[in-house]
């Protein structure tokens, strides 16, 4: 019996190219999805005013970026649905709608609110309607296409569940008409950044998706290993090891076990260990590369791609937001 494929709904917000965390921790999982499941995923580009609202020229050259380096990671058009949000704009009317029966104090208890805002005091003024109701927006995108399933890592459980709320509240005043999203847990393959940090563009330990592999190299050279390895003779540990992480994600199986075995015996020295580093990194980003040349050779091809995946979002979207406007007595 073949299980039953899910509509799943997913997003990024469009504020600069993406690194390999961003890869191991959201677009792996997102590539295995669309063998299976009837996935929507889209450029959340009106979330990215929650923090920029006040500079927007950046977003738009975001938009194209972010896209190149789905479908160069292996996201295909063919299988998924790749939509920018800001150009279906049901997503902004169930919004309002949903906004209206969402009670302040959801949003007020929403755990990263506060963290968030707390984060970018200083720099950003976030006592904004709306940082506050992003949740609400949040639902809207997902639920706008009565998707089943949402994947999510851990920390973002809160979300979903003020998500699955804010439908259960809908169906309770106007009748049942969205599923309540299921959580897929995704085990996130934590990377962390090249100096141990998470990685970050801001920290500058970041490796990008479409970084030359001549500029790779030198970081991988200078990357922290175990501190207490001050020798070649002395032995080493990978599990407090930064490098090592990456090994395990790049280089296959065997040659992680005979990695950890040269490691702890001191058999094998952290030099070699980076070449062989290298040598997976180049193994892994070179198919994705030549996708990208391919695509940056045809740059109209990115915004085809995308009016074609709006149109088919646009499509679903307006008849759910149909039978919404009935329920709501506003089909006029
Ligand atoms: S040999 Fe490899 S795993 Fe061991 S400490 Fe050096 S870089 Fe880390």
């Amino acid at each position: 019996m073949t299980a039953q494929k899910e509509c799943i709904v997913s997003g990024m917000r469009p504020t600069g190219p993406l690194h390999l965390g961003h890869h191991f921790g959201v677009l792996a999982n997102w590539l295995a999805l669309q063998e299976q499941h009837d996935c929507l995923f889209f450029v959340a580009d009106w979330h990215a005013l929650t923090t920029e609202y006040s500079d927007t020229r950046k977003i738009k050259g975001f938009v194209p970026g972010l896209v190149l380096d789905w479908i160069a990671a292996g996201l295909d058009p063919d299988k998924c649905v790749i939509f920018q949000q800001s150009q279906v704009k049901e997503h902004a009317e169930l919004h309002l709608l949903l906004s209206m029966l969402t009670p302040i104090g959801w949003l007020e208890r929403n755990p990263t609110y506060k963290e968030v805002a707390q984060e970018l005091s200083g720099q950003k003024d976030l006592a904004t309607y709306g940082f506050l109701g992003y949740p609400v927006l949040m639902a809207a995108d997902i639920i706008l296409y009565r998707s089943t399933a949402v994947p999510v890592g851990q920390d973002q459980l809160p979300h979903l569940e003020l998500t699955r709320e804010i439908a259960r509240r809908y169906n309770f005043l106007h009748g049942d008409f969205f599923p309540e999203p299921r959580a897929l847990l995704t085990e996130e393959a934590k990377l962390p950044g090249l100096d141990g940090r998470k990685m970050s563009k801001s920290y500058g330990n970041s490796i990008a998706l479409g970084e030359p592999l001549e500029e790779i190299a030198p970081k991988i050279k200078t990357m922290l290993t175990d501190k207490n390895r001050l020798r070649r003779t002395d032995k080493g540990d990978p599990d407090v090891c930064n490098l090592f992480p990456y090994h395990k994600l790049l280089t296959d199986a065997e040659k992680c076990a005979e990695i950890r075995e040269g490691c702890t015996t001191a058999t094998w020295g952290c030099v070699d260990c980076k070449k062989t580093l290298m040598e997976s990194l180049t193994r892994f980003l070179d198919p994705i590369h030549a996708r990208r040349r391919a695509l940056e050779a045809e740059p109209d091809r990115l915004w085809r791609i995308l009016e074609q995946g709006n149109a088919k979002a646009r499509a679903r979207a307006a008849e759910n937001m149909e039978a919404v406007r009935k329920a709501l007595n506003f089909n006029y």
